[in-house]
């Protein structure tokens, strides 16, 4: 018999499954690299912004020395944009490094995390890795249903996950039924309001989240510059919530947990309003593009409020595989999402109208 290490709790996880690599996909089917699609990760088809290009090159130069441990550029920059002080701001090696951090500090063996169905597959990766229990509450038309997660609260639980909008269903709750239920959730309970696709939000959807930290003590929202600000190879987001969920999030980070280079591009990229704002004027014109064609098509798809659409390409449950595999033969990534229990139905990052327009050929050739 081999010696079983660590607890049940951690060899029960199933491993992250991410976007394919674009040097994976052209090594596994003999394509070239050059050619390939990739609309899986929910990345910004525009890449990195100029203005962060600059600030990393810059950057480099400093690279020999540790970073800003406490990250005083990038936490001035994000206290004058969003009106917080510095000491409610935490940054993280991703927005993913705030979700762990929240397990890790308010999530011991036998408590309990609630989150939805089809909810952002880190929640329960962060649960599962602390030994919580997860509580997982079914969607409702593939979106959160707050009042069933208010009814699954128990004895045990410490926090609830939020994703608005969701990712990978791209459902989005309004603002006056999130700051209802916050009212309604029990004080001592931390709630996690991971806001990932925020600038994507069209104008009278937004709503400003920060105002309800002031209001609620037991509030942390997440951001990233993942997504809208092209950063994701950097590892960049950050958490705002009052100081009593900051200071622990704070003890038991690592002390380096944001490398210099993408402090420097954060900073510049939280200026650049003219990257972010081309960034949603490609993404509203992309989610046209997709939807009108997947219309036409007859194809079901969920209205998406982030840089991504789910897309129902068929009746039985190897759809999205097949489909998918034969995706990849042509170059195009995108994300299959059996693992959230979708088997029937791909996840589409919003690219650029050419990779949109590749993807959808392939698409209609093959369903034809
Ligand atoms: C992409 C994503 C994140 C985290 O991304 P990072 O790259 O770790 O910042 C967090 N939440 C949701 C819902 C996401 O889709």
């Amino acid at each position: 018999m081999s010696i079983q290490f660590g607890p049940d709790y951690v060899r029960a996880i199933a491993p992250y499954q991410g976007g394919k690599p674009i040097s994976e996909v052209a090594r596994e089917f003999g394509l070239d690299e050059a050619k390939i699609i990739k609309l899986a990760s929910n990345e910004n088809p525009l890449g990195v912004p100029e203005s962060a290009r600059q600030a990393i090159l810059k950057a480099t130069a400093d690279i020999g020395r540790y970073p800003d441990a406490n990250g005083f550029d990038l936490k001035a920059a994000l206290s004058a944009k969003y009106a917080v002080p510095q000491e409610w701001i935490t940054l993280g090696n991703g927005s993913n490094d705030i979700l762990e951090l929240a397990a890790h500090a308010f999530v011991q063996p036998g408590h309990s995390a609630i989150y939805a169905e089809y909810a952002f597959v880190v929640y329960a990766l962060a649960t599962q890795a602390v030994g919580g229990r997860a509580i997982v509450v079914p969607a409702r038309n593939f979106g959160h249903d707050l009042d069933a997660m208010l009814n699954a609260i128990d004895a045990d639980t410490k926090l609830i996950f939020i994703a608005n909008p969701n990712n990978p269903t791209g459902t989005f709750i309004p603002a006056a039924e999130i700051e209802a239920f916050l009212r309604k959730v029990p004080s001592h309970i931390v709630v996690v309001l991971d806001e990932a696709y925020n600038e994507f939000l069209a104008p009278p959807l937004q709503y400003e989240s920060t105002a309800w930290i002031r209001q609620f003590p037991n509030l942390l929202v997440s951001r990233t510059f993942s997504k809208a600000y092209g950063l994701a190879g950097l590892r960049i987001g950050f958490g705002i919530a009052q100081p009593d969920i900051t200071g622990l999030l704070n003890r038991i980070r690592q002390p380096f947990n944001v490398n210099s280079l993408a402090q420097a591009a954060a900073v510049a990229a939280l200026n650049d309003d003219v990257f972010l704002r081309t960034s949603a004027k490609l993404n509203a014109e992309g989610y046209i593009q997709l939807t009108e064609a997947f219309e036409e098509m007859n194809l079901e798809y969920i209205p998406s409020f982030g840089n991504f659409v789910m897309v129902k390409v068929g009746a039985d449950n190897d759809a999205g595989a097949r489909v998918n595999l034969e995706l990849l033969k042509r170059g195009i990534i995108v994300r299959p999402v059996a693992n959230y229990g979708l088997p029937q139905w791909l996840r589409i990052s919003i690219g650029l109208e050419q990779e949109n327009a590749a993807f959808l050929a392939a698409l209609k050739n093959m369903l034809a």
